[in-house]
């Protein structure tokens, strides 16, 4: 029987989807509404936190910059919730882009809430079009379950991302590891050594899904989630 994934709420829910399902995994599309954290955490094997708008910055004690726009405070909410009974469970979990960022608030971190106005930087986080393109260069730590995964891709110590986000983590949550950054020194992995499996890029992994290229993210997160 392929794991049952859970997938939080997104609006570009298909790559994901398919990503898991290419992955050996059976994907489950979450609905904050319809779904209760108690009950998604009792019956998946592993949660996919997925890419999407800014988490409120209230939510790690700082105040609105003028770029943060979008904020959805019931999906916030959801996942707040959600990661924290995933980690509490010891759930196996991938967290991309929003993801990751959401999960290191769940846990106590913060962010930086503009890449531009607050690193300055010349790398560019933000292309769009195509969303495979390929953005800029991130380190991987040797040794990381992230250098794991990726294998002779990751052989050099560095992998090419394609890169779509203006926010990035800024305070790392207890416990947790940065193993991966950007020329710039922008964080672009973390993860959580001591948990069974708890792996988040800010990357957009699931938009390789023709190349395979990132495969081995959601393989890592399925296999994890058949023990
Ligand atoms: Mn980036």
């Amino acid at each position: 029987m392929p794991p049952h994934i859970a997938i939080a709420p997104c609006r570009k829910m298909p790559d994901y989807v398919e990503s898991v399902r290419l992955a050996g995994g059976d994907p489950w599309e979450l609905g904050h509404a319809a779904d209760p954290v108690e009950t998604v955490v009792s019956s998946c094997a592993g949660l996919l936190l997925t890419g999407g708008a800014d988490v409120a910055p209230e939510r790690y004690g700082e105040a609105r910059h003028s770029t943060v726009v979008d904020v959805d405070a019931a999906r916030d909410a959801y996942e707040i919730a959600l990661v924290r009974a995933a980690l509490a469970a010891d759930l196996p979990i991938l967290a991309i882009c929003r993801g990751l960022q959401v999960m290191n608030v769940a846990a106590g971190g913060s962010l930086v809430q503009d890449i531009p106005s607050q690193v300055g930087t010349a790398v560019p986080h933000q292309v769009s079009d195509p969303k495979d393109a390929i953005a800029h260069d991130v380190t991987v730590v040797a040794g990381s379950r992230l250098a794991g995964m990726m294998g002779e891709a990751a052989a050099g110590g560095r992998l090419a991302v394609n890169s779509r986000h203006h926010q990035s983590v800024r305070r790392i949550a207890d416990g947790f590891v940065v193993t991966s950054v950007a020329p710039d020194g922008v964080i672009e992995a973390l993860e959580l050594p001591q948990a069974r499996f708890c792996v988040g890029v800010q990357w957009h992994p699931e938009n390789f899904v023709a190349s395979r290229t990132f495969l081995p993210l959601f393989a890592g997160l399925v296999s994890a989630a058949r023990i």
